[in-house]
C-alpha cells in the first residue's frame, strides 16, 4: 500500500507544472506532514521563494529536492517581487514557501498574491500544515465560526487595546503567540476577554507537543510562576458568553424572521443561536413572541 504512495508521487512529478505562482504548505514541525502533492510541486518549480533559503534548504535536502531558491522575507519583499513576477511573466512556476506551515498565514506572500492576480498569472494553493488550524482542531472549542487573530502587538498597550475590540466577536479567537510573550498576553487576555474556557496547543506536531486546556484566568496563573518558556505557541479562546456578544432582541427576531422563511422553527432556533452566539432559549421565547404562539 505505501508503495502505492511512491506511484502516486512518481505519476505527480512526471507531469509537466503548468507556469503559475504555488503557495506551498510545509510541516509545523513534523517532516511527514509533507503533502504529496507539495513534493510534487517543490520537485518541479522553476523557482522556489522561501522566506529562509538556509532553513528551507534541510528541508527540501530531507526530501532529495534540489531547485533554484530565492530568498523571499519581509525585508526584501518589495525588491524581490518585481523579479518573482518576472519570472512568472516569462511563463515560469515558482513556488512560495515559508519557515513553517501556510505561506501567508503570518508569513510574507499577501502582496505577491495580490499583485500576481492582478496581473493575470495563475496563483495555486497547495493546502497544507498550519499551525492555526491544527490548534484549533484538537482544542475542544467550537470550531464553526472562528476568528485566527495573529500575533498580538507586542507592547501592553496596543495588545490591550487590540484585545478590547476582539472582545465581543462573537466566534473562537485562535492567537499565535512566542515563548517570552505568552505569559504577558495570557495574562492581558484574562483580563480583557473574561472567565472564558481557553487552551494553549504547544510545539504541535513535535516531541513536546501538548495541549493545555482551561480558563484564561487558570492559564494565565500558572504561566505567571512558570520558568523561561521555550517552544512555538497558539492560544485559543472559546467565544463570548452569549450576553457579552451584545446581540440586541431585534437583530436576532430579525434572523429569524429571515430563517423562518426557510427552515421549521426548531430549526430557524438552533441556527439563529449558533449565528448570533446567544442562547437557543432566548431565541426560543422570541420566536414565540413572533410567531404569535405567545404573547
Ligand atoms: N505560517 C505558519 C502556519 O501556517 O502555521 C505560521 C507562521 S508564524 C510566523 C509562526 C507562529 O506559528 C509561531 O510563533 C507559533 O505561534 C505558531 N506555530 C508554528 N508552528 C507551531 C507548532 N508546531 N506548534 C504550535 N504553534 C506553532
Amino acid at each position: 500500500m505505501v508503495a502505492r504512495a511512491g506511484d502516486v508521487l512518481a505519476d505527480l512529478i512526471a507531469r509537466p507544472l503548468a507556469p503559475g505562482l504555488y503557495l506551498v504548505a510545509t510541516p509545523i514541525g513534523n517532516l511527514a506532514d509533507i503533502s504529496l502533492r507539495a513534493l510534487s510541486v517543490l520537485a518541479r518549480a522553476e523557482l522556489i521563494a522561501a522566506e529562509d533559503t538556509r532553513h528551507s534548504k534541510k528541508l527540501l535536502s530531507h526530501f532529495g529536492i534540489g531547485g533554484e531558491l530565492t530568498p523571499y522575507h519581509e525585508h526584501n519583499a518589495a525588491k524581490e517581487r518585481p523579479r518573482l513576477l518576472a519570472r512568472l511573466g516569462a511563463g515560469q512556476s515558482v513556488a512560495l514557501i515559508s519557515d513553517a506551515g501556510t505561506p501567508l498565514i503570518s508569513d510574507p506572500g499577501y502582496k505577491l498574491v495580490r499583485e500576481a492576480l492582478d496581473a493575470g498569472f495563475m496563483v495555486i494553493s497547495i493546502p497544507g500544515p498550519s499551525a492555526a488550524l491544527a490548534a484549533l482542531t484538537s482544542v475542544g472549542l467550537p470550531t464553526d465560526t472562528f476568528l485566527f487573530a495573529g500575533f498580538l502587538p507586542p507592547k501592553s498597550g496596543p495588545r490591550r487595546a487590540r484585545l478590547e475590540e476582539l472582545k465581543t466577536v462573537p466566534a473562537t479567537l485562535v492567537f499565535f503567540e512566542s515563548a517570552p510573550r505568552l505569559a504577558k498576553s495570557l495574562a492581558d487576555m484574562a483580563d480583557l476577554l473574561g472567565p472564558r474556557d481557553a487552551a494553549i496547543a504547544k510545539e504541535l506536531t513535535k516531541l513536546h507537543e501538548r495541549v493545555t486546556r482551561g480558563t484564561l484566568g487558570r492559564l494565565a496563573e500558572d504561566l505567571a510562576d512558570a520558568e523561561s518558556l521555550k517552544g512555538e505557541f497558539v492560544v485559543v479562546v472559546a467565544p463570548p458568553a452569549t450576553d457579552e456578544t451584545g446581540a440586541s432582541d431585534e437583530k436576532i427576531v430579525e434572523q429569524l424572521g429571515r430563517a423562518l422563511k426557510v427552515e421549521s422553527f426548531r430549526d430557524a432556533v438552533r441556527s439563529v443561536a449558533e449565528v448570533l452566539q446567544v442562547s437557543r432559549a432566548r431565541v426560543y421565547e422570541l420566536g414565540l413572541k413572533l410567531t404569535g404562539k405567545r404573547e
